[in-house]
């Protein structure tokens, strides 16, 4: 039989909602297609009931948007992925599955063994999440395969550099543009005292108004629907970045690592969730950012720290989890064991005003921004000694944009320094490195000048804390090793007092109380 003429049933992941997808066929006639509610996937965490809203919302639209241009559409809510693919096949008669790689490596297994064994009910032909028709810029293998090529050592940054060099974005030539591969210099100001721009505002439809309505009954999840404010549909995101080039970009280059209290997204744009679920691709991100660029709509230094995020970091650490899981769950290089404090889940417990913000920032929307995730909640856990995969679990539930493929890299590799073959050194800071980024000590009930004392700032206390622990590690990184000097001329008294100051702090920390087990590969 010729392959064209295999009844076929195309799965559309909820992170795969772009017609150019290659789960998507061009012609309606080529094959149903199925998009899957699944009952374990939402239920093993407590997730932000925004988070929830977002991924149904989006689902059901694009879900629509099919069915209006006659394709044969069904969607289904069943206990996982695997069993709500067989139903429809059944129903539908189908013997072939066509879908892109999963983004997550238990589902790709599960509906690999699924397949395997029959239980699916029909072939399953899983096509790249990288490369044309793919998710990402890159397919898995060609991450690999430069990644092979760097030896033991590979870097963000020189991976950033040959995915310039590759696509030509920002090139004049061979050069980069300006002449740097990186404008971070430029891009590390202090807030400013102007306010950014209004944001656009995406009010629920009635579809989505449905949806508030079903996960705001939903016991066990975290925060509310209400406030619900994020693009649903390609027609959104598209809005959402042109907003943010014509009027937040500009400000985004100095001012991404700034943070200010109670503000909830400054100069950064949204497009994170909606990248993630493939509304909008990373290519058409770029190219109309550089396009603004190139037009003289957006400085340099703002076009290319964004340009980064998207075509350096994501897709370097998406190809990092490919290449270390499932080992990846597992590392915790610093052995690291603390249960979560319960402010991350509730922030009024915690009196320091950098938590508290940025945990309220959560709470109230589902998302924080890169500084206040990696140098204030990530920090904290760091020098506190948090498990890794505790704080892993918290990003993955608590944050609209988090799903295990970014969570995991960016929290083990990069905050926890659990896994350490990617980053230079462990991203360790005193309040100091908050105070020069934020308007939040000026009013704390902490001084953050201050190591010891009953007022003095916890962050400095457990920095010393965390210098001291590690002095092997530190000694040995050229970034770190002049800390060590710092420490060694106090005076064994003076040192004493900050160990005990830290460790007082310690003993009083409030772990979260759980009540909820999770399965990483549920769904
Ligand atoms: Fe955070 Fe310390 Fe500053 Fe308070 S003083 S906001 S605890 S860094």
């Amino acid at each position: 039989m010729a392959a064209q003429s295999i009844p076929t049933a195309f799965f559309v992941g909820p992170w795969d909602l772009h017609r150019d997808l290659a789960c998507v066929p061009d012609d309606p006639a080529a094959g149903s297609v199925v998009l899957v509610e699944s009952v374990a996937k939402g239920q093993a965490l407590p997730y932000h009931r925004q988070k929830l809203v977002l991924v149904l919302s989006a689902l059901h639209h694009f879900a629509r948007e099919l069915e209006a241009e006659g394709y044969d559409v069904e969607v289904v809510h069943t206990p996982t992925y695997g069993e709500g693919i067989r139903r429809h096949v059944e129903a539908r008669g189908a013997e072939r599955v066509v879908a892109l790689q999963p983004r997550e490596w238990g589902l790709q297994r599960s509906l690999e063994a699924a397949a395997e064994s029959g239980e699916l009910g029909a072939e399953l032909d899983l096509r790249p999440d990288g490369g044309e028709g793919g998710h990402f810029l890159l397919r898995r293998e060609e991450f690999e395969a430069w990644a092979e090529e760097q030896g033991s050592s590979f870097r963000m940054d020189s991976f950033y550099r040959f995915m310039r060099q590759r696509e030509g974005w920002l090139m004049d030539g061979d050069e980069p543009e300006g002449g740097r591969w990186s404008f971070d210099q430029e891009n590390r100001q202090p807030p400013p005292d102007e306010s950014p721009p209004d944001l656009p505002r995406y009010e629920p439809d009635d579809l989505t108004r449905e949806i508030m309505a079903r996960v705001r009954e939903w016991p066990g999840h975290w925060g509310e629907v209400d406030g619900f404010d994020w693009p649903v549909t390609r027609e959104q995101a598209l809005a959402e970045l042109d907003h943010f080039l014509e009027l937040r970009g500009e400000g985004f280059g100095p001012y991404q690592d700034a943070m200010v209290h109670g503000e909830r997204f400054l100069w950064h744009s949204r497009l994170s969730p909606a990248l993630n679920l493939g509304l909008v691709l990373p290519r058409e991100v770029v190219e109309r950012t550089v396009g603004a660029y190139r037009e003289g709509r957006l400085p340099l230094a703002s076009a290319e720290g964004f340009v980064r995020q998207i075509i350096g970091w994501r897709e370097f650490l998406r190809g990092l989890y490919w290449r270390r899981m499932p080992e990846l769950r597992e590392a915790n290089h610093l052995q690291a064991s603390r249960l979560l404090p319960a402010f991350y889940w509730q922030p009024e417990r915690t009196d320091m005003r950098c938590l508290e913000d940025s945990a309220r920032a959560v709470l109230e929307t589902g998302y924080a921004h890169h500084i206040q995730r990696l140098m204030v909640l990530g920090n904290f856990a760091l020098l506190a000694g948090v498990e890794p995969i505790q704080l892993s679990h918290w990003f993955w539930a608590a944050f609209v944009d988090a799903y295990e493929w970014v969570e995991l890299p960016n929290v083990h590799g990069m905050a926890l320094y659990a896994d350490p073959s990617f980053t230079t050194k462990p991203y360790a800071a005193s309040g100091a490195y908050i105070d020069r980024m934020s308007n939040y000590c000026g009013d704390c009930r902490y001084r953050v000048k201050e190591r010891t004392g009953e007022n003095a700032c916890p962050f400095n206390s457990l920095f010393w804390r965390f210098i001291a622990r590690h002095r092997d590690l530190v000694a040995k990184n050229p970034r770190m090793s002049a800390l060590l000097g710092t420490w060694r001329r106090w005076s064994e008294e003076q040192r004493q007092e900050i160990l005990e100051q830290a460790e007082g702090f310690l003993d009083g920390l409030e772990p979260a109380e759980h009540g909820w087990s999770f399965e990483d590969d549920a769904g």
